[in-house]
């Protein structure tokens, strides 16, 4: 038998943060790293990937700027590659087009030798003899397994579609979806001719957005139903500032109590739609009520009113949707032919830590108990977990502008010495 390469780090999961990970850990030397993904290549949220749809972070927020702005990896270097520099600076758009920032980590993802596609990750132990985590993955379809080892582990695998409680049985229906799909279901649902959107997000938005081109010539009727209102990001300075390592330290000092109440009153942070957007749909709907001043029997926007419960009509092929709404309490009913839930994404341990769950820290509440550095086991250098930590570290977990910073701090503490300078004083704010 032969002896098993032991990699210094296995990142599991290539979504852009574990991606940034590898491209900042490709010149250190003394870390041998490997990085596995599910996926045949690259793939960046293909089901809401729309031509036109924009980043909600500027360029600079790449894979690698913030921590190495001389990196060969930089969206900069990208555009210069792909003979693009000088129309993107003429262009002044400072938000990426998101088919291109996807291209950007797929250009990225071919260059670096550290990643391995097509393993899917199903179970990780500890092999006390090597001192060393064992990983299990699927690999080709799940025909064959392999297995890897590594003294430390980043987990990156992002997060899955949250449906309401009440919903989660009713998946099995034709014609419903999670936003995360709408691309494979588009055609279909707008042949049903009257589409239901739920949901108070930038993909809601998106979705919204991208049928009313089809209005009315290729679909009859469009529904937006929102819980809350129709809510602008806040992407004001002050606001800017508080993705930061500043506020993140602040945010991971206060007690889970008061993260939890500070978290609720932060909606406006990270859960609301582009103000260009916004604007976007406002001037579409002005346009088209010029020639239809009728519009909203047909293009209707129903804020505040809670989805509570979807069931199939046999006889008409609808679904009768039960909506509650949340000011006047009053319960109203909705008939939608096709139904996109775009109700945001949830986060939860992953399963193939179950072997290894007494090295793992929880809190009272079952979650992560995530340190400062991102670790998650008990001897906090070990295991380390990407865009997990909304309830220790702030709003902006999910936050791309982030990326860079979290994976310095990863990189320095799996090194055990700060490689990437950490900046400091970064805001005018003290919070
Ligand atoms: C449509 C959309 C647009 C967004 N746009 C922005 C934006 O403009 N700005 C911003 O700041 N944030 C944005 N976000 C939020 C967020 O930053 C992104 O979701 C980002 O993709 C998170 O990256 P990630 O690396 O954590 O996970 P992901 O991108 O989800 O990648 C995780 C990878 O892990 C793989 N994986 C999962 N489980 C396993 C396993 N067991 N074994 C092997 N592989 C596995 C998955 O297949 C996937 O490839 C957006 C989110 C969505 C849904």
């Amino acid at each position: 038998m032969t002896t098993p390469i032991i990699y210094d780090l296995i990142g599991i999961g290539i979504g852009p943060f574990n991606l940034g990970l590898a491209a900042l850990t490709e010149n250190i030397s003394t870390l041998n790293c490997l990085f596995l993904d599910e996926n045949p290549s690259f793939n960046w949220h293909p089901g809401l990937l729309l031509p036109w749809a924009r980043m909600q972070v500027p360029f600079h927020a790449d894979l690698v700027t913030l921590a190495d702005p001389c990196s060969k990896y930089s969206y900069l270097a990208f555009l210069k590659a792909r003979k693009r520099l000088l129309r993107f600076t003429i262009l002044e758009k400072y938000f990426p087009l998101r088919s291109e920032y996807h291209d950007y980590c797929a250009w990225v993802a071919k260059y670096l030798k550290t990643l391995k596609f097509g393993y899917k990750v199903e179970n990780v132990e500890y092999d006390k003899e090597r001192q060393a985590y064992r990983i299990t993955a699927w690999q080709g379809n799940f025909t064959s397994r392999a297995y890897f080892y590594a003294k430390k582990i980043v987990i990156g695998i992002g997060s899955r579609p949250f449906i309401p409680e009440g919903i989660q049985d009713k998946m099995y229906l034709p014609y419903l979806t999670h936003a995360s799909g709408y691309l494979y279901h588009k055609k279909d649902f707008i042949e049903r001719g009257d589409i239901t959107i739920i949901g108070s997000g930038q993909s809601a938005a998106e979705i919204f957005y991208d049928l009313l081109q089809l209005y009315p010539d290729r679909l009859g009727q469009l529904t937006w139903i929102t819980r809350s209102g129709i809510l602008p990001m806040d992407y004001s300075k002050f606001s800017c500032e508080m993705t930061s390592p500043e506020y993140t330290s602040h945010f991971f000092s206060l007690s889970s109590e008061m993260k939890g109440k500070v978290l609720a009153g932060q909606d406006n942070l990270y859960k609301g739609i582009n103000r260009s957007l916004i604007q976007m749909i406002y001037e579409r709907l002005y346009l088209i009520s010029l020639s239809r001043p009728n519009l909203k029997s047909d293009i209707r926007i129903l804020p505040h009113r809670e989805l509570l419960d979807i069931r199939p009509l046999e006889i008409s092929g609808k679904m009768f949707l039960k909506l509650c709404h949340t000011e006047t309490m009053e319960m109203n009913k909705h008939l939608s032919s096709a139904t996109i839930l775009a109700t945001g994404y949830e986060n939860q341990p992953p399963a193939f830590l179950e072997g290894i769950k007494d090295r793992i820290s929880f809190d009272a509440k079952g979650r992560l108990a995530i340190n400062r550095n991102y670790a998650i086991d008990k001897t906090g250098d070990s295991i380390f977990i990407q865009n997990a930590e909304l309830h220790t570290h702030g709003f902006n977990s999910a936050d791309l502008g982030l990326g860079t910073y979290r994976n310095m701090v990863i990189v320095n503490s799996i090194l055990g010495y700060e490689h990437y300078g950490i900046p400091a004083d970064n805001t005018f704010q003290s919070f």
